[in-house]
């Protein structure tokens, strides 16, 4: 029987170690939380095992092409970048749909994001998934609370595991001498698309300073389908001085789906925070 020659063999072995080793779909949002999870992952199971996607949504900040850019080059693999197929951003859904925002959630969340990942994931071999929830209470709870409705997903949480905060991966991300996106220069918490739908008032007067256009844009939506981003207060009628914080509080809409019962603190948050236990041994999945 012939094996071949010592290094066939090795690399044949090797290449065996290899084709064993999880798939990972890691979703990189242009948060800087999800650009360092990202990293984590790569660290942990190999560039070649981890796909890196992006869902674009035309109304982010154009910076965000260059924090991609940057991140490729840290990372040393490129972003896949997938968008829905029908709307390109959340006037055009807001236009189309008729809503706004409500009690069953903001539909730009579902056509702009969810769907798309949905299609992603269908598509797709992947044993896990990678999501950049920080190490605070209510993230974990979150995080807690995403493994249990979406089991099939797998989730790893790579920040969770680290004990990594946003304000860490923000110094993280500065060390790696990369510029932060531009919307946390400009004071927002988050970086969504610009003039996000669960905004409040003072998110929305932030937005006013900073992006007036798109201010005056989203008000004459409100106007042309009859409802609002904040409940009952169109925005050609939001008092300028109305929360104002500092910095402004701006909505979550990650590249995960909405969560229910986010706001009621899992019992086992407090297993994960005081380190009695990881995420992987509460056995999620
Ligand atoms: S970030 Fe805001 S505007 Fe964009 S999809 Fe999510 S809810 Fe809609």
């Amino acid at each position: 029987m012939n094996f071949g020659t010592p290094q066939e063999m090795i690399d044949e072995e090797r290449y065996f170690l290899e084709s064993c080793k999880p798939k990972i779909l890691a979703w990189f949002s242009c948060e800087i939380t999800s650009a360092v999870a990202c990293k984590l992952a790569i660290e942990e199971h190999g560039k070649q095992n981890v796909e890196l996607v992006y869902i674009k949504i035309d109304s982010a900040h154009p910076d965000n092409d260059r924090f991609i850019k940057d991140c490729e080059n840290w990372y040393g693999k490129k972003i896949t970048i997938i968008q829905s197929d029908k709307f390109k951003d959340q006037f055009e859904v807001i236009k189309k749909q008729k809503y706004v925002n409500g009690v069953n959630g903001a539909p730009c969340t579902l056509h702009l994001k969810k769907n798309v990942r949905y299609k992603h994931e269908k598509q797709t071999d992947f044993n896990n998934q990678i999501f950049g929830f920080e190490f605070v209470k209510k993230e974990i709870n979150r995080a807690i609370r995403f493994a249990e409705q979406y089991p099939h997903t797998k989730p790893l949480y790579p920040l969770i595991d680290a004990k990594l905060t946003k304000e860490m991966c923000a110094d993280i991300i500065l060390k790696n001498g990369i510029k932060l996106p531009t919307m946390y220069e400009l004071g927002f918490h988050n970086n969504n698309c610009i003039g996000c739908v669960k905004g409040g008032k003072g998110y929305w007067n932030h937005i006013r300073k900073n992006f007036p256009d798109t201010f005056n844009k989203m008000a004459k939506a409100e106007r042309e389908v009859g409802a609002t981003c904040i409940k009952n207060n169109y925005l050609d009628e939001l008092n300028p001085k109305a929360g104002i914080h500092k910095p402004p509080i701006t909505p979550d809409c990650g590249t995960f789906c909405e969560i229910e019962f986010a706001d009621i603190i899992d019992e086992r948050t407090n297993e994960v925070m005081t380190g009695l236990k990881s995420m992987m041994q509460l056995q999620l999945f």
